[in-house]
This record gives C-alpha cells, sequence and structure tokens, in this order.
C-alpha cells in the first residue's frame, strides 16, 4: 500500500530547511559558487540541525530518521544549493553510512557521534585516476605487515578531499581485478603518509569540494579496517545503493528549484504584451517540467520506502539515479530556456542549476552505469 501523504516529521523537516536556507545559504550561494568555497561553517550549523547525520541512530548522536525523512531533507537543502546538497549526501550516505553499516563497536562509537554533529566532515574513496565507473580494477593497495597495513596510491573526485577530518577509502588486499580482492579502511587526517592533493576546478557543484587523496605509505592499524578483508568492493556497492538515493533526490531538489524559479519567472516577463507563461510554447514547457518532476519523485520516494523497509533496492535506487538525474539536466536546461537571455546570465539562478545539474549524471555511477544495473537485474 503506497502512501502518498508526507509524515510530520517531513513537514516539520522542510519548514525548519527552508527557513535555515533563506538566513544562512541563500545570500551566499553565488559568492560560493563563484569562489568555489566550501563552506565549512555552514555544515557545522547543518549539524546543529541534524542535518548530517540523518540516519544515524540517536544512540551515536544522530537523528535517527529514515530515508524518506532523508530524501525530504536533501530535496529542500538542493532546491537551494546544488552543491550543499551534494556535500551533505557524500557526507551522510556514502562516508557516514558506510561506518554505521559496516563499523563494529568501537568504530562506531569513535566516528558516528562527531559525523552525525557535523563536528567532523567525512569523505568517501572509491574512485580512481584511471577506475572510476570500472572501479573493481582500482590499483591502489594496502599490504599487511603484521597488526598494520601500508597503503600506497591515490583517490581522485573526492568530495571533501582536503576537508574531510575522516575518510572512508576502498584498497586492494588481493589480485586486480577481483571483487573479493578490495578492502574498506576508516583513515584519519593527520595519518602520517597520508596528504590531499589537487582541488578541481569544476563546472557546476563548485561549492562542493573535490580534491584526490594521496597514500605514500601510509601505516593503519588492522583496527581501522571496515568488517572483513575481501569485503570492500560488496560493502561499496552496498554503500552505492542508498548513495544512488541520495543522487536521485539531489537531482530532484536540483529540478524543483529549477522549475519554480522558471514558473515564476514565465509569469512576470512579458512579451507581446502578455506574460510568457500565456504562450503555449511556454506552459508546454512547464507541463512537462511539472510532469517528470512527479514521477522522479514517486521513483526516489519508492526506493526510499523499499530501502526503509530492508528490501532490496538496487534496481529501484538505480531507476531512481537514473532518471531523476536525467530530469534534473532537462528541467534545468527549460529553465535557461524559458528565462531567455537572462538565463544565460549570473543575475538569475537558472544558469546555476544548468550548471549543477549536470553532475547528477556522473556521480556516484554514471548514467551508463545505471543502465548497466538495470539492464542486468531486469534479465537476470
Ligand atoms: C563532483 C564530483 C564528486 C565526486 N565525488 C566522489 C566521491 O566522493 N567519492 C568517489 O569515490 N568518487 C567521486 N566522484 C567520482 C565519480 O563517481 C566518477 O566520476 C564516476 O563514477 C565516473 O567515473 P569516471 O569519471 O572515471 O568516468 P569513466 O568511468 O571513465 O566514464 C567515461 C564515460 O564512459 C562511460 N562508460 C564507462 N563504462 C561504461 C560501460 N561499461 N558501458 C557504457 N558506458 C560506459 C561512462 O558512462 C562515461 O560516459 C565524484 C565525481 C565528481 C565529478
Amino acid at each position: 500500500m503506497v502512501n502518498f501523504s508526507e509524515t510530520e516529521n517531513q513537514k516539520m523537516i522542510a519548514q525548519s530547511i527552508k527557513d535555515f536556507g533563506a538566513k544562512e545559504m541563500k545570500p551566499h550561494t553565488m559568492k560560493w559558487d563563484e569562489a568555489q568555497e566550501f563552506p565549512i561553517d555552514l555544515f557545522r550549523k547543518m549539524g546543529e540541525l541534524g542535518l548530517m547525520g540523518i540516519l544515524v541512530p540517536e544512540k551515536y548522536s544522530g537523528s535517527g530518521f529514515g530515508y524518506l525523512e532523508y530524501i525530504t531533507a536533501l530535496v529542500e537543502i538542493s532546491k537551494i544549493d546544488g552543491s550543499i546538497g551534494l556535500s551533505m549526501a557524500a557526507h551522510n550516505s556514502l562516508c557516514t553510512n558506510h561506518i554505521l553499516l559496516f563499523g563494529n563497536e568501537d568504530q562506531k562509537q569513535r566516528y558516528l557521534p562527531k559525523l552525525a554533529t557535523g563536528e567532523w566532515i567525512g569523505a568517501w574513496g572509491l574512485t580512481e585516476p584511471n577506475t572510476g565507473s570500472d572501479s573493481a580494477n582500482m590499483r591502489s593497495v594496502a599490504v599487511k605487515d603484521g597488526d598494520h597495513y601500508i597503503i600506497n596510491g591515490a583517490k581522485n573526485f573526492i568530495t571533501h578531499g582536503k576537508s574531510g577530518n575522516v575518510a572512508v577509502v576502498i584498497v586492494r588486499t588481493g589480485e586486480v581485478g577481483d571483487s573479493k580482492g578490495m578492502t574498506a579502511f576508516v583513515i584519519e587526517k593527520g595519518t602520517p603518509g597520508f596528504t590531499s592533493g589537487k582541488k578541481e576546478n569544476k563546472l557546476g557543484m563548485r561549492a562542493s569540494e573535490t580534491a584526490e587523496l594521496i597514500f605514500n605509505d601510509c601505516r593503519v592499524h588492522k583496527s581501522q579496517m571496515l568488517g572483513n578483508p575481501g569485503e570492500g568492493f560488496v560493502q561499496a556497492m552496498k554503500v552505492l545503493d542508498g548513495g544512488r538515493i541520495s543522487i536521485a533526490s539531489l537531482g530532484l531538489g536540483i529540478a524543483i528549484g529549477a522549475f519554480e524559479a522558471a514558473l515564476q519567472y514565465s509569469k512576470e516577463r512579458h512579451q507581446f504584451n502578455q506574460p510568457i507563461s500565456a504562450f503555449q510554447g511556454i506552459a508546454f514547457k512547464l507541463a512537462d517540467m511539472a510532469t517528470k518532476i512527479e514521477a522522479a519523485k514517486l521513483l526516489t520516494f519508492r526506493a526510499g520506502d523499499l530501502k526503509n523497509r530492508g528490501l532490496e533496492v538496487k534496481k529501484e535506487a538505480a531507476m531512481a539515479k537514473y532518471y531523476a538525474s536525467e530530469v534534473a539536466v532537462e528541467v534545468a536546461t527549460e529553465g535557461v530556456q524559458i528565462f531567455g537571455g537572462y538565463g544565460y546570465t549570473k543575475d538569475f539562478p537558472a544558469e546555476k542549476y544548468f550548471r549543477d545539474s549536470k553532475l547528477c549524471t556522473i556521480g556516484e555511477g554514471t548514467s551508463e552505469i545505471q543502465k548497466l544495473v538495470i539492464s542486468r537485474s531486469i534479465l537476470r
């Protein structure tokens, strides 16, 4: 039985983010974007609101909510600024969730309260310069040395690669190409041999920091391992099932933000002595945008509901991620069109939604990889 109504918690979260965003985000989004500034203080404030540990149980200082509340929160943040949504997604559903799902009690006690309150920022490293979609062929390696592992290699495109206080990284402990030859470690900033490298200069999502992680004879104790040796890749794929619901929510939020801006503008802008919304060519664009957003919303909440109930979600999360991401790009592109020449300037929000939206079809598995996951699932 599908329940389409929002819970009281969802309504409360949406309203508090609207109030927070109007004060703490909207006045600064273009400054952060142009300067590529990662506003770390904002994330501490988001921690105070409970947005940095939404899925974390209260006993580890989290908010103890489920995926429906998580989706609502990410949508509301991403309506205002996609790059803050991307960072919130990476922190919550990649780094923090990996520790929540696969950490032992000591690791959970040690890291989750700091992450869930926003005192610490988390990073998650799977991608390498030569292996993105093909992550099972990663080359970064951890070699056992008594009770320690010596890690060498590099991870790139890592959200919070520089500012992260702690990173979960998946590295090779077995043969190249063996999906059971990878292991996850949680590594704190300041560990000798663990540094960050180049920060990317990006098209969009510019307030979300993206940088390299570098490991040079980095020695970590075996107690920093998450789960058992050889489980890293399977863990990462499970983490990504939830992560894809995040990126679907991110895309959905960007699409709604772009749509609402275009809708309002279409009623205010007059040409030929009438608002442009009176032209069927514009009204039909708005109808298409609104319909696609509704469909993306249903897929995303459906995946969240399955996840909440502990049911298999791989195909549904991939469908939600694929569809909502493509809708974000389509809606944001039409948004620029509705704004006309003004949409091409930085005086209006349309161009930022347009730039930010494209990441959604790339991060946490490209649209092509989502189609691979979906087709494998339906052809099984
Ligand atoms: C802003 C940003 C933030 C990110 N944050 C993180 C992070 O925090 N942690 C992390 O680990 N990674 C992160 N990533 C990396 C991201 O997940 C990868 O960029 C993504 O998975 C694609 O990998 P790639 O860039 O190497 O592209 P490639 O894998 O080289 O793909 C290039 C093209 O080939 C296509 N392609 C590849 N294989 C196939 C196939 N089998 N069939 C059909 N087409 C295929 C792709 O779809 C794409 O169009 C981030 C990336 C960005 C841009």
